[in-house]
């Protein structure tokens, strides 16, 4: 920097004085504002939440592509005038390193950044304009556990209820929180978790309360508390890309894709096909016109969904919309984790099976009680590991066998029997299996047993998929 002009030196001479005394005046009226309790600006946490924000449906999800999969549906709702928004949890995050880019050389973060425009390109077709990328990282994983482990799962979760908060839905929408063949991505499970913690978490003001506490000083600037509202949403269901579909039969509504549209005069298999070649670097649309089957086209099969819960009542294949209360209905609290009461050992499913079952219990998921077997994909020529838990409620110690049914062409590891002292009331095992080196089209059906004093304490079923490039177990 070289030295000033005599003309600059002249503006500042002029004009520094004059904004001197600006600042101080406005220094001098925020300390007004703020003594002056006769002008209380605290009134103002009464206005209304923001309009713009009400949403009829809040979709959750984890990628910022995962709506593809139900955009016929959401199409169909906004045709009704219902207001869609949506938060992408893990979006394309800060550390991306999954994808492909068909468009261009741009990779890593600078394929993220395009990812996230990609992703309201594509929302903004179907005609949403709300929609928020938290920007978690994409797992390549099929255990839930380890996407909350890499994401922060408490911290990810209270944005979660902060956006139900503040975009207030009557329905949530998520993906189906289970460990299905075909959805063997963790962080599509795990938004399915994180749905429904905020679906009981968001109406109760003791969790997350800075975010539902009336603003401090709402006249200035300063932003201290958030002035949120407490929210109750009244309906939650759940979508899945399994490789099976016979799970959802009775269990929620499903619509045609095939319909037409009133509003566009093109099938809503169409719109989504619209909405889908908005990701460009993965789905090439030069390379795949619309009409024209590829990998990755929405199908022209139905949208299906599971019901949750439903806190309205209805049947579960009633409309998504059928029976909620405009305006809101009142807190209700879910069942809460119960500890389970054994009186003698027992042998059950490791996690994540077992967080599952524990889970939908606490939170009132009972629609996905006995839904879908215990099965996993595993890529052929790889492990299998089925992790089991031994509970012993007595102080005495006890020995434990455990025995693996395979199908032929696996090689089942031993276990070797474990002696697990008195007052260890619980105790980690696992039996483990080579797979064959080639893909089967059949289900692979495994049975584990474990023995205790001469009795069968545990039998876990589990049936495995074998496949090409299924996610690490
Ligand atoms: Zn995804």
């Amino acid at each position: 920097m070289g030295q000033r002009s005599f003309s600059q030196r002249m503006v500042i001479g002029i004009f520094l004085p004059v904004i001197l005394l600006a600042a101080l005046q406005s220094v001098a009226v925020k300390a007004q504002s703020v003594l002056d309790r006769s002008q209380d600006t605290y009134k103002m946490n009464n206005r209304e939440p923001d309009p713009r924000f009400k949403a009829d449906l809040l979709l959750i999800v984890a990628h910022d592509d995962d709506e593809a999969d139900i955009a016929g549906y959401l199409a169909r709702a906004i045709d009704q005038k219902r207001r869609v928004a949506i938060v992408w949890v893990n979006g394309t995050g800060q550390s991306f390193n999954g994808g492909r880019n068909l468009v261009g050389p741009e990779r890593a973060d600078s394929l993220a950044a395009i990812r996230v425009i990609e992703g309201l390109r594509a929302v903004a077709v179907l005609g949403i304009t709300n929609a928020w990328n938290l920007g978690g990282s994409d797992n390549e994983t099929q255990n839930l556990l380890e996407s909350f482990e890499a994401n922060d799962h408490g911290m990810t979760l209270g944005r979660v209820v902060r956006l139900v908060r503040l975009t207030r839905p009557e329905v949530i929408i998520s993906w189906l929180p289970e460990f299905v063949t075909g959805e063997n991505h963790a962080d599509h499970q795990a938004s399915g978790i994180l749905a429904a913690e905020a679906f009981d978490l968001a109406g109760d003001p003791t969790a997350f309360p800075e975010q539902v506490s009336p603003a401090t000083e709402p006249g200035t600037y300063a932003n201290r508390t958030e002035g949120l509202r407490t929210w109750q949403p009244q309906k939650l269901y759940f979508f899945a890309n399994a490789t099976h579909e016979d799970f959802y039969a009775g269990k929620g509504p499903e619509y045609n894709v095939t319909d037409i549209s009133p509003t566009r005069n093109i099938s809503y298999a169409d719109i989504a096909r619209q909405s889908r070649a908005e990701h460009q670097t993965q789905y090439n649309p030069a390379r795949h016109p619309p009409g024209s089957p590829r990998q990755g086209t929405p199908a022209p099969s139905p949208v299906q969904f599971i019901l949750g819960k439903s806190l309205v009542g209805g049947s579960p294949t009633d409309d998504v919309f059928a029976g909620v209360v405009p305006g809101g209905i009142p807190y209700q609290r879910p069942p809460g984790y119960l500890a389970p009461r054994h009186v003698e050992p027992v042998m059950e499913m490791g996690d994540p099976w077992h967080y599952y079952y524990l889970f939908w219990q606490a939170h009132g998921l009972d629609s996905l009680l006995g839904l879908i077997p215990y099965e996993i994909s595993i890529t052929q020529g790889t492990y299998l590991s089925i992790p089991l838990i031994v509970d012993n409620p007595t102080d005495a110690a006890i020995d434990v066998n455990i025995s693996v049914s395979a199908p032929q062409g696996w090689k089942v590891l031993p276990t070797p029997p474990a002696h697990i002292e008195a007052q260890v009331h619980r105790y980690y095992m696992r039996a483990q299996a080579a797979a064959p080196a080639e893909i089967r089209p059949d289900w692979q059906m495994f049975t584990v047993t474990a023995e205790s004093g001469g009795k069968t304490i545990g039998t876990v079923p589990l049936r495995v998929q074998l496949a090409r490039d299924s996610f690490r177990q």
